[in-house]
């Protein structure tokens, strides 16, 4: 539920306009409250008084609108909401977020802002998949924006490939976990401390050359914001990403495994741990510290591995300073479950949230996620849905297990 929350509504001028009606009326459903922006493309598509009439308040189309700004201005309108959304997101009003632009009402607002901010794409798939929407998109995803879809599908205009906006009950979904839709008080885990651990490490091989993994670090950023909406104070220990700071958290960016050891053990005690690093299981033996040279014989160079020590069991076995809760992922590509299980009882955490990373799911990197939560001797499975909400799911699981 959304309970009395405030969600500042942007309506894009895009054929998937219409949706964000329906969505309006979710979120009232939902308990939320929706305020809209409809930019003056989205009145080619929608207009202010059907959107009035789902969002039951005046509409906000014109920065210049004097009466508009009397009743209340354009930065007050952007600080009033808990969260922003831009729906539809066009390929435009992206390129604006990303440069910083603000020539009209709905920019304008974008750059007021203090609050999160999460865009829902719709486009033809061509201007989806072009360089230009592509950067932008980099640049706000590194800016803290939050990214729902878009979907892959038959568009209206006749193509088919991602750029269909994700449908207007999953987009609820993913506001209500972006919010922390909780049936927990936002203050249940104050006074807890919790360490997450987050993305691939960077193993060098010489000053150039690392050995990685294509971990994107968006779950375990999304489990670190979601502790801390619960109100427990929330350190994440990072390995090389492109994402921004989860809000009220505090980060430790580091590059290798052993670096991200240290760097956990230095924020010990704490109540919880979540490990949802994708941590290099080798590294090189020696790193050396001037570049590999080819020397024209057709020899390779020797890449002697050792492993890297293990930071789940290590703070899983780290005696009276183990957390209370030590919590394992499990990225397994067949036997999920099998395997999630095995690697519980090796590693001596608590749970393991366990998925398929096999091809084809679109798990690594990708916004969705279908887990399996294994504890002592059961294993819970979820439905697939948003990282954002199986980290609100899982940070839920974390406090009621601290405070029974
Ligand atoms: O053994 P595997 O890499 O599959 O185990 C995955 C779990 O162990 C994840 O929770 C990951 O964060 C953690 N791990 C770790 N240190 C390592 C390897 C894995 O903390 N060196």
């Amino acid at each position: 539920m959304l309970n009395g929350k405030r969600v500042l509504l942007i309506i894009g001028g895009g054929i998937a306009a219409y949706k964000s009606l329906e969505l309006a009326r979710l979120i009232r459903r939902r308990g939320g409250e929706v305020r809209a922006i409809l930019t003056k493309a989205g009145q080619e598509f929608v207009t202010p008084l059907s959107v009035g009439g789902l969002t039951h308040d005046k509409v906000y189309t014109d920065l210049f609108d004097l009466t508009a700004e009397a009743d209340m201005g354009h930065i007050q309108l952007s600080r009033d909401a808990d969260l922003l959304v831009v729906c539809p997101a066009t390929a435009d009003l992206m390129g604006k977020m990303a440069h910083g632009r603000a020539d009209d009402m709905a920019s304008t607002a974008l750059l007021a802002t203090d609050k999160p901010v999460m865009i829902v794409p719709a486009m033809n798939v061509r201007m989806w998949q072009h360089p230009a929407t592509q950067r932008n998109l980099t640049q706000l995803i590194a800016d803290g924006v939050s990214v729902v879809g878009p979907r892959e599908g038959d568009m209206a205009c006749g193509e088919f490939g991602p750029g269909r906006l994700v449908e207007p009950e999953d987009i609820v979904e993913a506001i209500e976990a972006k919010l922390g839709g909780t049936t927990l008080s936002a203050g249940v885990l104050a006074g807890r401390k919790a360490i997450v651990t987050a993305g691939p490490t960077h193993e060098p091989i010489d000053p150039v050359r690392y050995i990685a993994n294509r971990s994107s670090g968006k779950q375990g950023y999304a489990i670190a914001e979601a502790l801390a909406r619960l109100g427990a104070e929330t350190h994440l220990v990072s390995g090389p990403t492109a994402l921004a700071d989860p809000f009220g958290v505090r980060v430790t960016r580091v590059e290798t495994a052993r670096e991200m050891l240290a760097a956990t053990e230095a924020t010990l005690p704490a109540d919880v741990a979540v490990c949802a690093a994708a941590v290099a299981d080798w590294r090189a033996d020696t790193s050396t510290n001037s570049k590999l040279k080819k020397d024209g014989s057709g020899q390779v160079p020797p890449l002697p591995l050792v492993e890297n020590p293990d930071i789940l069991a290590t703070l899983s076995a780290s005696g009276t300073k183990r957390p209370r809760l030590v919590v394992g992922f499990a990225a397994e590509t067949d036997d999920v479950i099998e395997h999630a299980t095995a690697k519980r009882a090796r590693k001596g955490c608590d749970w393991i949230v366990a998925n398929d990373v096999s091809p084809g799911t679109g798990i690594m990197g990708g916004d969705d996620n279908t887990v399996h939560i294994i504890t002592e001797g059961a294993a819970e499975h979820w439905d697939p849905m948003p990282k954002a909400q199986v980290a609100t799911k899982l940070a839920e699981r974390v406090a009621q297990a601290l405070t029974s």
